[in-house]
């Protein structure tokens, strides 16, 4: 009797978590269809995102050995037995399974089938930062004309995003940067006043902005190093969204503070706002409408071979990069 081995794929394994060295090019066994809801996929690209930061480096932990990544887009090529909307061939994008590898196998349930328009490069530029950037500027505060929105990080993938997304629903964006060369960036996503958070006094410029008021939301993906400037920089009855911890996990925070100025916070994560199939397929239908539409522009950074992808986790944590990080098989 002769059993068929399964074939072998290229893939970024991590069996301990710690720094980019613990990212390791293997071959292992290629996933197969098990559940009659999988699908199958053959990457194209794969994003880079800064939770696989947190992956890999324990800050967020997960059962390891683990293959890293969060989406990626790419062709179809089996589906399980209840898998009628998909079919091999169909191109498509997907969310929340690992991604650093030639093949993926994904449930059906966060699989959505590009539409005509946009490619598997954008697709894959563009889910995850998208419906983050998406979902928050309409779910986590509802952004509102008129707004003034301080953004930090202005120039970063999901921050470049919401800096368009919130100079397109008429309010007025203040964002923060590490750069001038970040600046002209954040300027050309809409940004109407640019910080250089190395050079200037963030409190400062935004209150001189304001007329001394402060701005109605603060969008916060850095973390520890700004929470205190975010707070302050909020005028009363105003919101934080705090989504993210690229300066380092922020400590215990006590929760009387928001009462000075009777501050809504929030600690939103994209997968409670993306839990259902329906949720899903409806936001993501919205995003890409956006971009064909030309609403929303989506840049890639630098697309990284899968084998460099220690070199795309340096230059992400170091903050060379601006928007959309992607690896290929
Ligand atoms: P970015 O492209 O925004 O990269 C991070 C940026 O943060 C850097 O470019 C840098 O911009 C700024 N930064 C400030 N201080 C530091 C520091 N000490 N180390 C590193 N970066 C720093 O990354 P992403 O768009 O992928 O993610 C942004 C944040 O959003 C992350 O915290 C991520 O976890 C979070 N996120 C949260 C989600 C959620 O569901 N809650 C979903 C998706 C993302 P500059 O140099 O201009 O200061």
């Amino acid at each position: 009797l002769k059993t068929m081995a399964s074939p072998n794929m290229k893939a970024i394994q991590i069996k301990n978590a710690g720094g980019p060295e613990v990212l390791k090019y293997e071959e292992i066994p290629r996933p197969e269809i098990t559940e009659p809801d999988d699908v199958l996929i053959k990457n194209h690209f794969m994003g880079v995102n800064f939770i696989d930061i947190y992956h890999r480096s324990g800050d967020y932990k997960i059962p390891l050995p683990a293959v890293l990544g969060r989406e990626g887009a790419g062709v179809v090529d089996s589906v399980g037995n209840n898998v009628k909307d998909i079919v091999p061939g169909n191109q498509v994008v997907y969310f929340g399974s690992p991604s650093y590898a030639e093949y993926t196998k994904a449930s059906s349930k966060y699989v959505f089938k590009l539409p005509e328009g946009i490619d598997t490069k954008t697709a894959a530029a563009s889910l995850l930062q998208g419906l983050t950037a998406y979902t928050f500027v309409t779910q986590a505060y509802s952004v509102k004309k008129g707004d003034w929105i301080l953004i930090q990080a202005a120039a970063g993938g999901v921050g470049g995003l919401l800096t368009q997304l919130v100079k397109s629903f008429g309010a007025h964006v203040i964002g923060t940067v590490s750069s001038p060369e970040k600046a002209e960036l954040a300027k050309k996503s809409g940004a109407e006043h640019v910080i250089n958070s190395t050079s200037q006094d963030i409190v400062k410029e935004v209150m001189q902005i304001t007329n001394n008021e402060g701005v109605h939301a603060v969008y916060d993906g850095v973390g520890k190093a700004t929470l205190e400037t975010s707070l302050t920089c909020i005028r009363r009855l105003g919101s934080l969204i705090s989504y993210g911890n690229a300066s380092g996990m922020i400590p215990p925070f006590n929760i009387y503070k928001l009462s000075e100025k009777n501050i809504k916070l929030a600690r939103p994560s994209l997968g409670n706002y993306i839990y259902t199939k329906e949720e899903f397929q409806q936001y993501t239908k919205e995003l890409f409408d956006l971009i064909i539409n030309g609403k929303l522009n989506i840049k890639i950074w630098k697309i990284y071979k899968l084998n460099e992808v220690r070199q795309a986790h340096e230059d992400l944590a170091q903050r060379k990069t601006t928007g959309k990080l992607l690896l290929e098989p």
